[in-house]
């Protein structure tokens, strides 16, 4: 549950991204890697944020990615999502998702936010488990029958223990030897074999030791076997909210999460991580759009970021200058000045033909359609002049005019008739304002009768 990739349009359309395709000690960008094409200086610089976030080094951070649309920012932060470990959140929000009726624009980010801090939980378990290397039995301390040291050794664990009183029943009555599986319950110190590995002809008795005499009151266990799970702070947060319950996790239907519990929480987490017990995992929080983000929402992530507990804010946008969403002012991306003051920005650029060539090509491999040169030739041609989503978008649906006349690969003509049958942005702005007249307007009436 540790990436949390909504939107499956949005995730389908970068199915062919693998990772940013850089070299893992330079980190300098492939031609051609991982999906991912041209667009190099973004690439590297988004490596070198990657470096930072992998050695946890920029938690509280934001970077923007900026450029024009279909310029790769959403592919980038992809990239960057695939080359995180796998216990490093990854949550991706489109930022007009933060409004709507069930939470509040500050619930929904904060939200957000929990999601992508991960908590590495170290946990010792009740039981361990081992296969049995060695038992020895140390009386050299008291000289003693019924005092002395008892060690079992298995593959991957040491046991000690103090021999009091109490026989260590499954010890004698399974005669447990080296070569057993074995395991050891941590609370109550039982011994049960569970079955052998293989045979061997040592046993105890050959080894000297007198069964009749081990004796395991609470035993110390020396080495113990650690196991390690990653959740994030939003997953604790649903846990221990009294109104959700766990079963919330499933449906999504989180709803608001008081905000004492989440105090409660930080404390907690706290104490965990003093203790060594637990270890803060700092994720990735991208933010497409991050234009539609008003003054307000600004205002949180700002005092956000400063806070102890928080992920790495990535953001994108494809606008220039742009009205910052309740406020009578313009600033570069649509972001408060203020806030744009302490991001990190990559600037993304328009591609070059044979780059778009390649990327759709690549586009066409994922979606398995057969283009022929000359298809794949015109496909750059109408990514050139119209943008590339849009010539992306036409490899399926050329695909589908082909499989209509039963042929596997697409022709230059399935091009062409995708071409005419689907508008792209430019053709139909024109389309708009030819006929105008006899489209609906803002206010449901025919704009031309009611232009005023
Ligand atoms: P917008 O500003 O409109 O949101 P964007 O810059 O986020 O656009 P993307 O959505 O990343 O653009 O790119 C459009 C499509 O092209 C996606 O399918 C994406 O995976 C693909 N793409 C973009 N750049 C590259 C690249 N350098 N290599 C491979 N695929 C790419």
């Amino acid at each position: 549950m540790s990436k949390d990739l909504r939107g499956l349009n949005m995730i389908a359309a970068h199915s062919h991204i693998r990772g940013l395709g850089v070299d893992a000690t330079t980190l300098e960008p492939k031609a051609a890697s991982q999906g991912l094409v041209g667009q190099e200086k973004a690439r590297k610089s988004a490596a070198v944020m990657l470096q930072m976030i992998k050695e946890g080094n920029v938690a509280g951070r934001a970077v923007l990615i900026a450029g024009p649309p279909s310029t790769g920012k959403t592919a980038l932060a992809m990239g960057m999502a695939q080359s995180l470990g796998p216990d490093v959140p990854f949550t991706s929000l489109a930022a007009s998702e933060i409004y709507s009726l069930e939470m509040s624009k500050t619930e929904a980010l904060k939200q957000a936010f929990r999601k992508s801090i991960g908590v590495r939980i170290k946990e010792e378990s009740e039981i361990m488990e081992g296969e049995v290397v060695e038992i020895q039995i140390d009386r050299s301390v008291t000289g003693s029958a019924k005092q002395g040291k008892l060690t079992i050794k298995t593959t991957d664990m040491e046991a000690v223990y103090d021999m009091g009183n109490k026989m260590i029943d499954a010890m004698t009555k399974e005669r447990i030897m080296a070569g057993d599986i074995i395991s050891i319950d941590k609370s109550s110190g039982k011994i049960t074999k569970l079955g052998r590995s293989y045979a061997r002809s040592r046993d105890y008795d050959a080894m000297g030791v007198d069964t009749k005499f081990l004796q395991c009151p609470d035993g110390e266990l020396q080495k113990r076997k650690e196991t390690v799970h990653t959740v994030t702070l939003h997953e604790i947060d649903v846990i221990n909210s009294r109104t959700q319950g766990f079963l919330a996790l499933f449906s999504g239907d989180t709803g608001e999460i008081r905000s004492e519990i989440r105090d409660q929480i930080n404390i907690k987490v706290g104490e965990w991580k003093e203790e060594g017990k637990a270890e803060i995992v700092p994720g990735v929080l991208f933010i497409d759009e991050v234009h539609m983000l008003d003054i307000e929402s600004f205002a949180f992530l700002n005092s956000a970021l400063e806070d102890e507990l928080a992920p790495i804010v990535i953001m994108a946008s494809n606008r220039a200058n742009a009205k910052v969403r309740g406020t009578d002012y313009r600033s570069p991306h649509g972001l408060p000045f203020d806030f744009l003051d302490r991001v990190v920005i990559i600037k993304t650029h328009p591609y070059s033909p044979e780059d778009l060539k390649q990327i759709l090509s690549v586009r066409a491999q994922e979606e398995e359609v057969d283009l022929s040169p000359d298809a794949l030739a015109l496909l750059t041609k109408v990514g050139s002049e119209t943008g590339l989503r849009y010539a992306a978008n036409l490899i399926t649906t050329s695909q589908l005019i082909a499989a209509k006349r039963r042929a596997k690969q697409v022709s230059v003509e399935d091009v062409q008739r995708s071409f005419t049958l689907f508008y792209d942005p430019a053709r139909s702005a024109k389309f708009v304002a030819s006929f105008e007249q006899h489209l609906l307007g803002n206010n449901g009436a025919a704009a031309g009768s009611s232009a005023n």
